[in-house]
This record gives C-alpha cells, sequence and structure tokens, in this order.
C-alpha cells in the first residue's frame, strides 16, 4: 500500500498507467538509471494488461507493427531470465484454422501483404493442419501457421515488469491518478496528480482507454474508444495443442497448469455511451465492417454514463480520472456458446467446466493501430495508447521503444504510421481490425 506522502517532489519521467506498457517502459529506463515515477489510479495491470487472451503473434497483424512484433518476439523469449519471473511463455506458434473459403481467402490476403517481412508464417493444407491438430473435428479448408509466435500469462507478465522496476528504484504508486499534463512556455514542466504536482521534463502517457481524456486538454485529437471482450478459463483439460488457437469461432491458447484461457474469436460488445457517440464519424465503417462480430447495447451503459456525469456525482470533477475500478461484466451465454465450439471442435477434450470468467475493455483507434509517438511540437510529450486488442505481445518492445524515444535517440523502426497527429491531419487508413 503507498501512501500520498510517497509522491517525489521531482523525476526524470513521470508514466501515467501502469499497464504493460507502463510497466515495460518504467523497467527500462530505471535499468537505464532514469528516475522513475509510474502512477496508476488503480493498481499494477488492473485493466487490459491482465485481462487479455495472452497471444504472442506476428500472426494476421497489421503490416505496420511486424517489425515491433518480430523485435518483440525476440525480447520475449528471453523475458523469463531477463526478470527472473515465471510468466508461462509458451513459444508453441499461432494456429489459426479456416472453416470456410471466405476465411480462408481473407487469411491468404494478409499472407500476401506480409510476405516482404520474411515471416515463418506459412498457408497450411487440410492435411496439414490436421497433422498438426489431429484431434480436430470441425470442418476446415486450410490454415495459417506461424510456428515462432507464442502466449504467455497476462497476469504475471506487467507486475514482473513493475516488480523489477521497482527493484531498480522506480517509485510505483498505485490509487494515485494523473489529473492532467502541464506545460510552462510550450514544454512539458508538471503533472498534476491526486495527491500533488510532480516536476518533470518527460511525460509518458499510456492510460489505456482513457488516454485521450488527458490528451484533450492539451489540444490534441485522440478518437480512442472501447470494445467490451470477455474472456473465460476452463477446468483442466487433456493437452489439444500448445499453439495459439483460432477456429471454429473461438480462440484459446493452454496456461502452464493445463486449463484454457476461452473466447469467442469474432464476438465483442459495444456497451455505446456518450463517447461512444461522439465519435461515431470515426467508427461508423470499422461498426459496420464488423457488424456481425459486434452487438451494440444502446440504453443502460448510456443512461449509466450520463448519470456519473451530473455534476454531483463522486468523480465528476476528474474527468481524468473516469471510472477507477470499472465494473466490466463478462457476456456469459457467449463464453458458455464458445464452450460448446470447444467441446464440438475437439470431443477428445470431454466435457469443459468453466472455472473462471471476466471481460475487459479493449482500446480501440479507428485505423486498428496504436499510437507511439514523442510529438514534436509537445517537447517532453510521449505517448503509448490505443493498441486495439494485441498490446500485450507489443509490451516489451514498446517499453525498450518508449525509452529510446525517451532519451531522443533512433528506436531502429519506422514509427510514422504511429504518429499522434494522423487523426487531426485526417491521414486515416482501413483497419485490419479495430479490436
Ligand atoms: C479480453 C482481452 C483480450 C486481449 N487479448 C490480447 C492478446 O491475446 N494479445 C495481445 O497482445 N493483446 C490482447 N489484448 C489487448 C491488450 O491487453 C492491451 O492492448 C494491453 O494490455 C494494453 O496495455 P496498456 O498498458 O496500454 O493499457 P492498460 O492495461 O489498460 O493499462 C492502462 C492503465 O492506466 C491506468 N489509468 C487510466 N487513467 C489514469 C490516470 N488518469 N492516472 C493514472 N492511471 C490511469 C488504468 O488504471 C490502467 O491500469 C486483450 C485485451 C482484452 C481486454
Amino acid at each position: 500500500m503507498t501512501l500520498p506522502n510517497a509522491l517525489p517532489a521531482q523525476a526524470d519521467i513521470v508514466i501515467i498507467g501502469a499497464g504493460i506498457q507502463g510497466c515495460a517502459s518504467a523497467y527500462y529506463m530505471a535499468k537505464a538509471g532514469m528516475k522513475v515515477v509510474l502512477l496508476d489510479k488503480s493498481r499494477v495491470a488492473g485493466q487490459q494488461s491482465s485481462r487479455a487472451w495472452g497471444f504472442v503473434r506476428v500472426q494476421m497483424r497489421d503490416p505496420d507493427e511486424i517489425p515491433l512484433m518480430e523485435e518483440g518476439k525476440r525480447i520475449w523469449r528471453g523475458l523469463e531470465a531477463e526478470l527472473n519471473a515465471d510468466l508461462e511463455w509458451n513459444e508453441g506458434g499461432a494456429l489459426y484454422a479456416s472453416g470456410s473459403q471466405s476465411i480462408a481467402a481473407y487469411r491468404e490476403k494478409w499472407f500476401e501483404s506480409a510476405k516482404s517481412f520474411d515471416l515463418d508464417t506459412r498457408l497450411l493444407s487440410v492435411a496439414e493442419v490436421k497433422s498438426l491438430l489431429p484431434n480436430l473435428a470441425s470442418p476446415i479448408v486450410g490454415g495459417l501457421y506461424t510456428k515462432s509466435d507464442g502466449h504467455a500469462e497476462p497476469r504475471k507478465a506487467a507486475p514482473a515488469f513493475a516488480a523489477r522496476a521497482r527493484d531498480l528504484g522506480a517509485t510505483i504508486l498505485e490509487g494515485c491518478g494523473a489529473l492532467s499534463i502541464e506545460r510552462t512556455a510550450g514544454r512539458i514542466s508538471h503533472v498534476v496528480t491526486e495527491w500533488g504536482d510532480v516536476k518533470t521534463g518527460l511525460v509518458l502517457l499510456c492510460a489505456g482507454a482513457t488516454s485521450w481524456r488527458l490528451l484533450q486538454p492539451l489540444g490534441i485529437l485522440l478518437p480512442q474508444s472501447f470494445v467490451r471482450a470477455s474472456v473465460a478459463r476452463t477446468n483442466i483439460l487433456p493437452p489439444i495443442t500448445d499453439a495459439a488457437f483460432v477456429g471454429d469461432g473461438i480462440a484459446f491458447r493452454r496456461r502452464s497448469d493445463g486449463s484454457l484461457n476461452i473466447a469467442s474469436s469474432m464476438h465483442g460488445d459495444v456497451d455505446v455511451t456518450l463517447d461512444h457517440i461522439r465519435l461515431t464519424r470515426w467508427y461508423w465503417s470499422a461498426y459496420r465492417d464488423s457488424a456481425k462480430g459486434l452487438t451494440l447495447h444502446v440504453g443502460g451503459p448510456l443512461l449509466r454514463d450520463f448519470a456519473k456525469r451530473l455534476p454531483w456525482q463522486d468523480g465528476a470533477q476528474f474527468p481524468a480520472i473516469g471510472d477507477r475500478e470499472p465494473d466490466i461484466l463478462p457476456a456469459q451465454q457467449r463464453l458458455r456458446d464458445a464452450v460448446k465450439l470447444l467441446e464440438r471442435a475437439f470431443p477428445t477434450a470431454g466435457r469443459i467446466g468453466l472455472a473462471e470468467q471476466w471481460a475487459g475493455n479493449i482500446d480501440t483507434l479507428p485505423d486498428g493501430i496504436p499510437v507511439i509517438d514523442a510529438p514534436s511540437n509537445l517537447p517532453g510529450l510521449l505517448v503509448a495508447t490505443g493498441f486495439c486488442g494485441h498490446g500485450f505481445a507489443l509490451g516489451p518492445v514498446i517499453g525498450k521503444t518508449m525509452h529510446a524515444l525517451a532519451q531522443g535517440k533512433e528506436t531502429g523502426f519506422n514509427l510514422r504510421a504511429f504518429r499522434l497527429s494522423r487523426f487531426a491531419e485526417g491521414d486515416v487508413k482501413q483497419p485490419l481490425s479495430i479490436w
């Protein structure tokens, strides 16, 4: 338990948000000797970073992200040794079974677009899929496989980064929200927090789905939204595959105890709030294109959101904090359906029970790729947010990249596609997927 008097008066960098981006960045920066203050309005990895499936994949990733992810996988391979922690890293590959010609064609199109990156991804014939998944009973027309992909345990990764960052001298404060990022003479000068001010010349904003709230007062446009995604953990099952699997409407990965993290691979929920309505023009086509996969809930969530904004409500005067611990309910029927699909796809697994269910709000941007930037028009500001449902895997490489940007060094990557200004410029491409 940290106390308000633990807030340092000054830091080399203040990191806002202790998800995997914030914790990994804090680690690499503290390791390089920077005086780091990492703040979270709630707790380390309380949001997306502990709720993810745990896939670490280059497969079906936006081509702009592929160089980052390839380097990211290299880091993952040595991460347990580097952090001296069990992260349940399993380089079991990513295997997507295609159940129809249209799904196969969609994946083949991605495969063609990724050819120039020299990945170890392969299109598989039906026989090749069957040889990797001898117990698969679903009808398939082929598959996509990347042997060097893998998976890890989200509940362990960000906390392990945080623990090592703390060992190296980083100050990590839970329950301490950032209220605003302040400038003096055009440069970042301090962060106003719930516990007081911290002077700093550098701020890394990685506050997940609510990052936009801290940018808005700076006059910076970030059309960030969110989609609710549900996950369950099964009972311990006979081994099916070590690969991160997608097919027949489900996605799963095997945890080290033999249970599976399982989810619908096709369905998410949008709890429509006033902010979703405000951002309609940015998301209209993405919602339309994924209409079969996204269920819009209009009514209860909108009324609750409206009520929370009434001026006399707790927290309404601190928009940067919003909901400190949002109550995100899993779509239970969808998860029960996913279990039925799993039993049908792999009958040898026997009868499958659910040990646990949860959900998380995936932060989205209209072009399906994050912001990774140190915008030159606001010296001292760094932003890493909007990871659109695939930022767990990128966490370690983003930590290294943000450290390089903080030091004004070359990152080794072309980050142009991830610049913050693309939204104000109207240079926003069609997404591969927004979540
Ligand atoms: C159900 C689900 C499945 C997913 N599956 C995968 C997967 O298989 N593979 C993959 O790569 N990715 C996956 N993702 C996406 C991945 O989890 C996210 O992209 C990643 O965790 C984002 O990390 P983050 O650090 O940016 O944000 P978060 O983990 O959301 O952390 C942001 C933090 O900022 C804090 N914060 C917010 N506002 C403030 C403030 N004002 N002051 C201080 N702190 C603040 C919050 O409390 C929170 O702790 C999944 C996500 C979900 C929800």
